[in-house]
């Protein structure tokens, strides 16, 4: 067996950013932006009223609250318009929230500290406002020639937001693997038909494809494949023309009929570790015509941990990421967890909640690595490191996989 953080080492030191590409800008969110975006423009573009309300000269409205003053309307402006009816000394101009701020203003009254009389000429301002009062220069976001983002930062929804505010169609980023995902093994079968003796039905192609879907990759589905070589080299060899990572789950471990070791042992450039960490120990990882390949075991909670500590990392390490792992965090165990000596790190599934200043966990459920119902409840993973477990209070690390239970 070897360290965990050997095998993360080999595994992750392995795999390197890929390539830019330049796509639009609806499309670049989740992805890591290769370029520094400068602003060609103010945001805002032009100064504006925050508030419905009446552009003013703030001195107008000096004392107004003693003794309100009546303004004379001379128009008004709506969000879009261009603006140009000049506000003068005793006059007033009713403007909407975004609308410019007209000449000769240089502050907005809301509207609730106003009031116009019927046929709309006058408006009595019952408010004292300072120069500036509800009113947004331009460039008051972000100023023209600014450096807004900075080659390396993921494009969030909000970062879409500027580049589309900026007027930007495209944006050059690193582009990210497009992965496949197959499943092995004769037992194996999909869909809902009865079971014949020995079979059991394919979860984890499914499960794969999903959690790379949520962590935003692009994913192939190279299907489900019978343990017979020829079947399970074609299928790799088309992952590995179609794709820029491919993900295999089963048929890596110490059985007779792991055939995935067979086939990849003789066309591909692998490793094959044994990982001091439980569950998920068998691991395989390598190229095969230059793409990498993940192979990870067949139990449903080992291929599921298994991707989290090697796959996952490793493709966002690909994507550019600065940060490739999900949260790690000290936690209390609120309920005892035995274990045995046995050389690994247990990756318990664990339900935790934030209370009274701490990360508290209990067990999620069975613990073994085909039991799948206790991963999907947890939303954490507790690190029990080699030895006879925690007791109640016992303190971990411990890595977050979900929102508070
Ligand atoms: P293997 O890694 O092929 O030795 O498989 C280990 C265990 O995981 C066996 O019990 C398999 O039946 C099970 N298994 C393998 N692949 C899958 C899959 N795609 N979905 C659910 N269980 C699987
Ligand atoms: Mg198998």
């Amino acid at each position: 067996m070897i360290p965990l953080s050997e095998a993360r080492e080999y595994v992750i030191g392995s795999v390197s950013p890929r390539a830019t590409a330049t796509v639009p800008v609806a499309e670049s969110v989740g992805a890591v932006l290769a370029e520094d975006v400068h602003a060609v423009e103010d945001i805002p573009p032009f100064a504006n009223t925050a508030m419905d309300g009446f552009a003013v000269q703030a001195d107008d409205t000096i004392g107004a609250e003693d003794n309100p003053v009546t303004l004379k309307i001379a128009g008004t402006i709506a969000a879009g318009a261009a603006g140009d009816i000049e506000v003068k000394q005793g006059s007033a101009v009713r403007i909407m929230t975004g609308a410019p701020i007209p000449p000769g203003a240089d502050a907005v009254v809301m509207v609730e500290r106003t009031k116009a009389n019927d046929d709309g000429t006058e408006v009595v301002v019952d408010l004292e406002v300072p120069v500036g009062n509800h009113l947004r220069p331009a460039g008051d976001d972000v100023k023209v020639g600014d450096l807004v983002f900075s080659a390396g930062a993921e494009i969030t929804p909000g970062h879409l937001g500027v580049l589309l505010s900026l007027g930007r169609t495209e944006v050059s980023v690193i582009s990210k693997p497009v992965v496949g995902v197959v499943s092995t093994g004769d037992e194996l079968v999909v869909g809902p038909q009865k079971l014949e003796p020995g079979q059991i039905r394919d979860s984890n192609r499914g499960t794969i494809l999903a959690l790379l879907a949520e962590a935003g990759f692009e994913t192939v589905d190279l299907g489900l494949v019978p343990d017979d070589e020829a079947a399970i080299e074609e299928v790799m060899r088309r992952g590995a023309t179609e794709c820029d990572a491919v993900v295999t789950s089963g048929g890596v471990s110490m059985g007779d009929f792991d055939y995935v070791k067979a086939v990849l042992k003789r066309i591909a450039d692998m490793r094959w570790m044994q990982v001091a960490i439980r569950p998920a120990k068998p691991l395989a990882f390598g190229t095969l015509d230059g793409t990498p390949v993940f192979g990870l075991p067949g139990n449903p909670v080992s291929s599921m941990v298994s991707f989290a500590l090697f796959a996952l990392p490793s493709l966002r390490k690909m994507s550019g990421f600065a940060h490739i792992d999900g949260p790690r965090v000290e936690a209390v165990a609120d309920e005892a967890m035995a274990r045995r000596p046995d050389g690994k790190t247990h990756f318990a599934r664990v339900v935790w909640r934030y209370e009274d200043g701490a990360y508290r966990f209990t067990s999620a459920g069975g613990q073994g690595s085909h039991q799948l119902s206790a991963m999907a409840d947890a939303n954490g993973l507790a690190l029990i490191l080699d030895g006879d477990g925690l007791a109640v209070g016992d303190r971990c690390e411990m890595m977050v996989t979900g929102p508070q239970g």
